[in-house]
């Protein structure tokens, strides 16, 4: 992973070296531990803001060149704004932010975690490291050049000064196994999909063995012994053959109940017969984000040995134009035994789904399913990038995800659901058709996929918008955002484990 930002915990009282990042409020005030390390010098920043019209408003940064004696070679002063009123994404941003000022040059960084009023609260240390370490990703593999000056933030050793550096490091460790698990989704996410097809995904979700997860991969012949039709049907057309991917993390009480993820896993996206424009065709690689997010998200639990029984399952294919594709007008039947009309073969992503959903309501009797699906253009249409899509049977379930998803900034914002959309995709020659037209196209998708979930309880996120090629942000700025790991990993943490 092209990670490799250190990030540790020192004491407030720590010398400093390199590059200072300190934090500063509206009216410009410092802390105590930040005026001493500055000494005489303090009053730079009083001037250097005035020259430069920084107001010390949130997010916002000022970098001052220090003068002779300060020890630190270069000042970077992060506004808090109004100190009183900060929230958890707000210390994540300002990790992000001071991680955005580094440059090539950035080896050691000394960030002091302290606001005007005092220190910084363990899990506010704990998400500025978050913060940084995100935005620091950058994935460059395939970059045969690399450029020195793109991303400083990558090789820099950051050390961050705190009052109480047992218990900050005993807040961020179970935050850096989470960081991990997005900076996994975003690479499989940006690979490219010569590279990254259904059986290497299935390959490299295999690695989580190694942390303890329980992976089982079913091949065409297991999948076609389910009467796996629908997921079948979108593979057939490829060279590549789909995968199943199911993983376990069995951390809760035994026998207990478990919680199951599903994610979208169609590696590449052509529409198949019923082919795509060529433009921006190439961002189909990353249609397989909701799976990229499944295996994030089960990394995570696993590396910090969370106390549930977790199930994580993908479908893995290849959809694809080819002289075996399956056409529209073809009539499929899925696992449930429901028949399927397909009407346009760029609608699969419901069709891999349909099957994965109910062989995880089935095999596992979860207390709920969540799946995630780079599933609709009409979702972006109607809610942009800032949030994904949700659909849910579930009230409690719904409000669950909408909180955490203001906690860590992944928000979801919920859309409707009700049996007058069924008769939109009402098939006359099937139980149903695979697409219901322009309007509500999000809507009649979701209410396509309910019908294979067997009455579990259940929430579908449609990260269309959300999981690749969304605007860059203070903690994100690589192509494959890894969205939706710390929104489910927050959702098991709050509400799912054992204390
Ligand atoms: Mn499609
Ligand atoms: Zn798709």
């Amino acid at each position: 992973m092209s990670d490799a930002v250190k990030v540790g915990f020192v004491p407030l009282s720590a010398p400093v070296q390199g590059i200072l990042v300190a934090f500063c409020d509206d009216q410009l005030k410092l802390g105590a531990a930040t005026r001493k390390a500055l000494g005489t010098a303090a009053d730079i920043v009083r001037r250097a803001a005035a020259a430069n019209q920084f107001k010390g408003k949130s997010g916002a940064a000022l970098d001052i060149l220090t003068p002779e004696g300060v020890k630190a070679e270069r000042l970077i002063v992060i506004g808090a704004g109004k100190s009183s009123e900060l929230k958890e994404k707000d210390f994540l941003k300002f990790g992000g932010v001071a991680a955005g000022k580094l440059n090539a040059g950035s080896n050691a960084v000394t960030v002091i975690a302290e606001l005007p009023d005092g220190a910084m609260a363990p899990d506010q240390a704990a998400a500025i490291a978050t913060g940084i370490r995100l935005r620091a990703y950058r994935f460059d593999r395939y970059k045969t050049k690399k450029k020195d000056d793109e991303n400083g933030a990558a090789r820099a050793d950051v050390s961050i000064a705190v009052d109480d550096v047992a218990a900050t490091r005993k807040a961020f460790a179970p935050d850096a196994h989470t960081v991990d698990g997005v900076i996994l989704a975003r690479e499989l996410v940006n690979e490219p999909p010569n590279v990254l097809y259904p059986e290497e995904f299935a390959r490299r979700a295999g690695q989580l063995r190694k942390i303890g997860v329980d992976v089982n991969v079913l091949d065409v012949k297991a999948m076609t012994k389910l009467g796996m039709g629908a997921l079948l049907g979108v593979s057939q057309g490829s060279a590549r053959p789909g995968r199943t991917v199911i993983m376990r993390w069995n951390g809760g009480k035994k026998g207990e109940a478990p919680v199951a993820f599903v994610g979208k896993g169609v590696c590449f996206d052509t529409g198949g017969i019923s082919i795509k424009s060529a433009g921006g065709m190439e961002d189909m690689k990353g249609d397989m984000g909701g799976a990229a997010c499944v295996v994030g998200l089960m990394h995570a639990l696993a590396a910090r040995k969370a106390r549930v029984n977790a199930v994580g399952a993908i479908g893995l294919v290849e959809n694809m134009p080819d002289g075996n594709a399956q056409r529209p007008g073809d009539i499929v039947t899925s696992m449930s035994g429901q028949t399927i009309e397909i009407i346009n073969t760029d609608a699969e992503g419901r069709l891999v789904l349909a099957d994965v959903l109910w062989y995880v309501a089935k095999k596992f009797k979860p207390k709920f399913m969540v799946d995630l699906a780079t599933l609709t253009g009409a979702i972006m249409v109607a809610l942009g990038t800032d949030h994904a899509g949700m659909f849910s049977n579930n009230d409690e379930l719904a409000e669950r995800l909408t909180k955490v998803g203001l906690e860590t900034g992944e928000k979801v914002w919920r859309m409707p659901l009700g049996p007058e959309y069924d008769k939109q995709i009402d098939s006359q020659f099937a139980d149903m058709k695979n697409t219901g037209g322009r309007n509500g196209g999000s809507i009649t998708a979701a209410q396509f996929l309910q019908r294979f979930v067997d009455g579990t309880p259940w929430a579908h996120l449609d990260i269309a918008g959300t999981a690749m090629g969304a605007p860059k942000t203070e903690i994100n700025q690589s192509w494959g955002s890894g969205y939706g790991v710390r929104l489910l990993d927050r959702l098991v943490s709050e509400y799912y484990e054992k204390k």
